[in-house]
């Protein structure tokens, strides 16, 4: 009985996201079938799988082959994200928004964030690019709320969201990055152009008077502690890198709204991952110190009122 109306649950709430999906080409609805979604306007056939749908065209930002490619080091570092992503929505982000909002994680990652917006009583969904992502998400509860996109041409109508948030993105849009034993990165030439769009299309998926919440490593700070060639690397950089955004650079993106501050980003780390490493666990106790007292900070969290 219970398995039934399980089942039930499940069937309407993938049958409210296929509604709420539209072509991100054309910003059309679209009709569904069992195994996929379809633009009468561009023609394009977007495959549903397990639920999820997949708007990608196959142009995803990483090489996934299968889960015999992962590493081991690569293994425990997805394991150790999941603590983290809980604790950004339910040590930071959720105490902030208002009961039962509907919310877009765009660059939600492992899709943690979703089920744990579910539970808390959010409507939520996520998107992310990668085909790693849309792998680990079979194990995700709501899975359905989760699909391949490009968060420059978001699959949802404007104004359908009451919150959405994007943590670590901005500072990877319009750059080109190096892995390896040394991590390195390069602007693009038309890096604020895409950056400008990213923020539109934030806005433009979010009701008037709604909220955009926009995170990543202050570029006004020297120490980058979030990219590195392991993952808790610490590096320094240059703010001529073109990287990581500071302030002004997110609100020269966001450009004409009714409000942009930015928001203590104290409690929205648990610092795990920068903990694996003796320098991370040399950073830790300055970081939080910094996070809560300072004024430069080396995270940045924006806050936009559309
Ligand atoms: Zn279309």
């Amino acid at each position: 009985m219970r398995k039934v109306q399980r089942r039930d649950q499940l069937k309407t709430s993938v049958t409210i996201t296929r509604l709420l999906y539209i072509c991100p080409l054309c910003r059309v609805p679209l009709t569904a079938d069992s195994d996929a979604l379809h633009c009468s306007s561009c023609g394009a056939r977007y495959p549903v799988e397990d639920g999820i749908a997949d708007f990608s065209g196959g142009a995803y930002y990483d090489h996934f082959t299968g889960p015999e490619s992962l590493g081991e080091e690569h293994r425990v570092g997805l394991a150790g994200e999941v603590e983290g992503s809980r604790w950004r929505i339910e040590r930071f982000y959720a105490p902030r928004l208002a009961r039962g909002s509907s919310v877009l994680d765009v660059g939600c990652g492992n899709g943690v964030s979703v089920d744990v917006l579910h539970e808390l009583g959010f409507d939520a969904c996520g998107i992310d690019l990668s085909s790693l992502r849309k792998w680990q998400w079979r194990e995700r509860e709501h899975r359905d709320r989760l699909a391949v996109a490009s968060a420059l041409e978001l699959p949802f109508p404007e104004a359908a969201f009451d919150v959405v948030l994007s943590s670590g993105v901005i500072e990877h849009i319009g750059v080109e990055e190096f892995g390896g034993a040394t991590y390195s990165v390069r602007p693009l030439v038309n890096r604020d152009a895409l950056r400008d769009t990213f923020a539109a299309e934030l806005l433009r998926v979010t009701k008037p008077g709604g909220k955009v919440y926009i995170d990543c490593p202050n570029g006004a700070f020297p120490i980058d502690f979030w990219h590195g060639a392991v993952a808790g690397n610490a590096r320094w950089h240059s703010w001529k890198e073109g990287f990581l955004p500071s302030f002004r650079d997110v609100k020269r993106h966001v450009g004409n709204v009714t409000e942009i501050r930015r928001l203590p980003a104290r409690d929205r780390f648990a610092f795990k991952q920068v903990g694996r490493h003796w320098y991370g666990k040399a950073f830790r106790a300055p970081m939080a110190w910094w996070l809560r007292f300072a004024r430069g900070t080396p995270y940045l969290v924006v806050e936009i009122t559309r």
